[in-house]
């Protein structure tokens, strides 16, 4: 045999070990759960909504009779500056958390109107033209897409609000039942009973009420711009005060017909719906899920919301709640999730590029421990056996794979998702017994391994089956049944 030949060989014999060892779900679950992964995601068409749409002529024209007003007329400096950060948030790759803090503090110690405005105004230089345009073009998109998709008109979706109420009373539950101070868990429980979820395409999904929205935004623009001279309609940066002063009004009157909502929620909300985007603003919850799943397999979607408003679900503790948990307690579980996530990535046969993991991001991690284990003690009270058990762990994973990416590419401001994930599933105390793992291999974690993100001990018993449990055929079979008694389709 020749060299070259010894050498092909031999890494054919070492990639099909690999490819093996990447089937073993105690080494990769994602990879075992994943490679099966058989979902067929509708494509969409609809233009980016990073473009620079050219706004509609509304069919109503604004003459000028001369007299014109200054920029700082237009929108008030508080307002003008709200919008600049809310469509600057959009823009994840470059800004973090920190940013938006340190912008916010030199904002408000100007001393009048006019220092605040001018500070705005520069602040403005660090968005380009096309993002101030994201509003109108998520609007076209949003109308685009809802007339493909022909989903089942509602105000607010009865099954996906039932299935969140459930979750959220879960989590006040997994509070209730932690070692937090009484103090913190009244605070918790208030605030995650007052929290709202909207979930994108699927409530207030009415293509008209959207048309009206893009008519008072192309109006609201033509009105404003026939108040502006002409030396100052030159300038970009009356083009970008422009759009952020139709934004305001146009996500005004949506939120008037979509009570309970912030115009700067909903603003966000509509722009993320074609970025299978989920996250949490203040007390509302946002999640879109149904542009990432296929809708012919409506078990997988459900299971993506399910493990999505779980994840938002722990923001309220990770991040937004830390000062309600005594230090140790997040340091400790802080450290314990880094150190876990590190090894995932470390070991994955899928190197991560380098300079991946960011301790910043650790709160990312941590709501997928805690919401994972949440929704396993709930799949424990509905399974009457150890399968039902895996096929729901499965039937959850089988709803998060990603497509059309390759495996741990950089997220902005996450952990890669299929490290993140593992993580949750290492983390989660009855797996190892489940699938037979054993110390040494790679998703088994030893008990003085297990995070303790509110402090107090892991208790086994919390994940397992309880013997008197009737058979209903497992936790997704419950979740259909209810879906059945819903009424719910995804489609119309
Ligand atoms: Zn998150």
């Amino acid at each position: 045999m020749n060299f070259l030949l010894i050498l092909t060989l031999i890494s054919i014999i070492v990639r099909s070990r690999q490819e093996n060892a990447s089937m073993d779900p105690c080494n990769d679950f994602y990879d075992y759960v994943c490679t099966n992964d058989t979902r067929s995601i509708t494509k969409l068409n609809f233009a980016s909504l990073f473009d620079d749409r050219e706004i509609l002529k509304p069919n109503i024209s604004f003459p000028n009779n001369g007299t014109y007003i200054a920029l700082d007329q237009i929108l008030e400096p508080d307002r003008l500056m709200k919008w600049y950060m809310t469509v600057k948030s959009l823009d994840t790759a470059t800004v973090d958390l920190e940013y938006f803090f340190e912008t916010h503090y030199e904002y408000i110690s100007k001393k009048n109107d006019s220092e605040k405005f001018s500070f705005a105004v520069e602040t403005l230089e660090n968005v380009n033209l096309t993002l101030t345009n994201i509003f109108y073009n998520s609007l076209y998109a949003n109308i685009k897409v809802l007339n493909q998709l022909n989903l089942p008109a509602a105000e607010e979706n009865k099954f996906l609000h039932h299935i969140s109420n459930l979750l959220k009373n879960n989590t006040i539950e997994e509070i209730w039942s932690s070692s937090l101070s009484n103090k913190s868990k009244k605070v918790l429980d208030e605030e995650l009973n007052n929290s709202k979820v909207f979930f994108g395409l699927l409530d207030y999904n009415n293509v008209t009420m959207l048309e009206e929205t893009k008519l008072v935004y192309e109006t609201e623009y033509y009105r404003l711009k026939s108040l502006l001279s002409s030396d100052d309609l030159d300038t970009e940066i009356a083009e970008k005060i422009l759009r952020l002063g139709a934004i305001d009004t146009a996500t005004k009157y949506l939120a008037k017909r979509i009570p309970g909502y912030e115009p700067e929620f909903l603003f966000s909300a509509f722009a993320s719906n074609m970025e299978n985007e989920a996250f949490k603003h203040n007390s509302a919850i946002y999640a879109g899920i149904v542009t990432r799943s296929d809708l012919q397999q409506p078990m997988l979607a459900i299971a993506d919301t399910v493990s999505v408003l779980a994840h938002e679900l722990m923001h309220f503790v990770y991040p937004s709640g830390t000062e309600l948990l005594t230090p140790n307690v997040t340091k400790a579980a802080k450290k314990c999730t880094q150190d876990e996530v590190k090894r995932m990535g470390d070991s994955d046969v899928v190197k991560p590029i380098d300079g991946w993991f960011s301790k910043k991001v650790t709160h990312e991690d941590l709501a997928n421990i805690m919401g994972l284990r949440m929704v396993m003690k709930m799949v424990a009270r509905k399974s009457a056996s150890e399968e039902q058990l895996k096929n729901a762990l499965e039937t959850l994973l089988s709803g998060l794979c990603i497509q059309g990416k390759p495996k741990n590419s950089i997220l902005p401001h996450h952990h890669p998702f299929e490290i993140s994930i593992n993580t949750a599933v290492r983390q989660y105390p009855l797996f190892s017994s489940l699938y037979g793992c054993r110390l040494g291999d790679r998703m088994f974690a030893e008990a003085e391994q297990f995070c303790k993100p509110l402090g107090g001990e892991v208790n086994l018993e919390d994940y397992k089956i309880k013997n008197d449990t009737e058979d209903i055929g497992g936790f997704f079979t419950y979740i259909m049944d209810t879906a059945n008694a819903f009424n719910f389709s995804f489609r119309n």
